[in-house]
């Protein structure tokens, strides 16, 4: 069961079962869902886990939080990762140097790690809305790699709408192409006149208004969310990291109960918090790094305890997806450090004030688990090229690691590195990187550059984005979104009629 990380409003239930917090994710002022008791994974579990593929690995941890879906439901959730490069393993541990370990979760069919949670999640959504014969509408706001996925995982569901907000010029070609050009009836795509923290807040407005509830309501129509603050993805998000140990204990990298470092390069902090979640679990995790672009925002609360957005505008860099300044899931770990009562207060302050102090106490707490650091663009174009010389390519959000695997990996333990994107989705950055130039190359231009040059090969779900028809071309401002969804709304019930 789950409960509030704000406490309770005395209006919503004390305490929900998984599909509850999956369909309604805004819990009590504000809140989010979070599981009443985490589940325990001992060394004998990672040990059988080794005889296990991945698939089979993540159902023995869905059970583990004994979730109330269908275990019928649940395979063919995870069955959907059979479409993945590597049928039998979605996210491949690849060694790039003796001691550093790439988890890669971009394997998917939108070629970011958003796929990774995404694919399964969207299944069980739709299966519980067909189930209570409800029709929703699922609201996404990206910063450029959850629209595709969200898009594609729901893409001709039914009972499931989407609509999906970006921010026009935060993206990559691709990323953009991605969701402007899907076809499926279901599906909407909205640029927006802002960064992806306008995006963000305007959804979250929406998803609190009582008047578009009670408009979509008159509808039938019930509204969710499918952003990182759903718990239905982080669930996902917690086997990656435990499947990455076992792959390390397979390959005898290290010995059962050794602990290794993680680095995750973050932005809403879901994958870290999932990161978070498999360490309170039993994963032997030494030390999760986390690393930032020059939106430091993390860096600074994780090394000093201060929360602090009063002086800070958002920065657009070569990684887009990590150019947040609201990182939601943070408050998951705050509420599971300090509870409900101290959350509610540090996020109050926050809305409030637009800056919360942990006291030293509480920072000692968080560096238990967490160290942090950040680089800027050029670093991490340097640690393109770099790695592209010894024959591995990273995508920019990936290569923001390499800060953390050279600074804060005190001990000589493995190391496994999150990377959370496919090249391809970013490629005017790895030409500049490996061409040592700052032209303005267009997308495609630097994905055959790129390809040729190193000869690695593109996806033909990239290649042909090309080529599609643009059917979402709509730039709207924020306050026009209501009436661009209204307006497909009514567009795809006079379809259905
Ligand atoms: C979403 C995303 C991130 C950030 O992940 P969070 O879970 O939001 O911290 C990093 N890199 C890429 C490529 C992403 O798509």
């Amino acid at each position: 069961m789950f409960r509030e990380t704000r406490g309770n409003d005395g209006k919503k239930p004390l305490s929900v079962p998984f599909s509850f917090a999956l369909l309604n994710p805004s819990a009590s002022f504000g809140g989010l869902y979070v599981p009443e008791t985490l589940p325990t994974i001992d060394f004998a579990f990672l040990k059988e886990a080794t005889k296990k593929s991945y698939k089979e690995l993540s159902i023995d941890i869905l059970k583990l939080f004994k979730i109330d879906i269908e275990d019928e439901v649940i395979l063919e959730a995870v069955s959907l990762y059979d479409h993945f490069d590597y049928p039998n393993n979605p996210a491949p541990l690849r060694q790039i140097r003796n001691d550093l370990f790439v988890n890669e979760l971009f394997h998917g069919p939108t070629r970011a790690f958003k796929d990774m949670a995404l694919q399964p999640f969207g299944h069980i959504l739709s299966h519980l809305a067909q189930k209570q014969k409800q029709n929703y509408l699922i609201l996404a706001a990206t910063s450029g790699d959850t629209g595709p996925a969200t898009l594609n995982t729901f893409a001709d569901k039914e009972n499931i709408k989407v609509v999906c907000l970006y921010p026009d010029g935060g993206t990559s070609d691709v990323q953009r192409l991605q969701m402007t050009t899907q076809q499926s009836k279901n599906l909407k795509t909205i640029g927006i006149h802002g960064n992806f923290d306008d995006a963000q807040s305007a959804l979250k407005a929406l998803l609190a208004s009582p008047t578009f509830n009670a408009s979509l309501e008159k509808s039938n129509i019930k509204l969710s969310a499918a952003n990182s603050v759903n718990f239905g993805r982080i669930i996902f998000q917690i086997i990656y990291h435990i499947h990455a140990y076992v792959a390390l204990l397979k390959q005898h990298s290290v010995t059962l109960g050794e602990p290794f470092y993680t680095i995750v390069p973050s932005g809403n902090f879901g994958n870290a918090l999932g990161a978070y979640y498999a360490k309170r679990m039993g994963l032997p995790i030494e030390k999760i790094l986390i690393a930032s672009n020059i939106n430091n925002i993390l860096t600074d609360l994780i090394t000093t305890g201060v929360y602090d957005l009063r002086k800070r505008t958002l920065l657009q860099t070569t990684s887009p997806a990590m150019d947040i300044l609201i990182s939601s899931n943070i408050e998951r770990v705050l509420f599971d450090k300090f509870g409900a009562t101290r959350t509610k207060e540090l996020m109050d302050a926050l809305k409030n004030e637009k800056i919360y102090t942990l006291n030293p106490e509480e920072l000692a707490l968080l560096q238990e688990d967490f160290d942090a650091v950040y680089c800027n663009d050029d670093f991490a174009k340097e640690s393109i090229l770099t790695f592209a010389k010894e024959g591995y390519v990273m995508d920019p959000h990936t290569a923001t690691c390499l800060k953390a695997y050279e600074q804060l990996k005190t001990k000589p333990l493995a190391c496994v590195l999150c990377s959370t994107a496919e090249w391809t989705k970013f490629a005017p950055t790895m030409y500049n990187a490996i061409n040592q130039d700052s032209k303005k190359y267009s997308d495609k231009e630097a994905l055959e550059g790129f390809s040729q040059a190193l000869h690695v090969s593109i996806p033909t779900c990239i290649e042909q984005l090309f080529s599609l028809p643009i059917i979402h071309d709509k730039v709207v401002a924020k306050d026009a979104i209501e009436k661009e969804i209204f307006n497909f709304l009514s567009n795809s019930i006079k379809d259905n009629a």
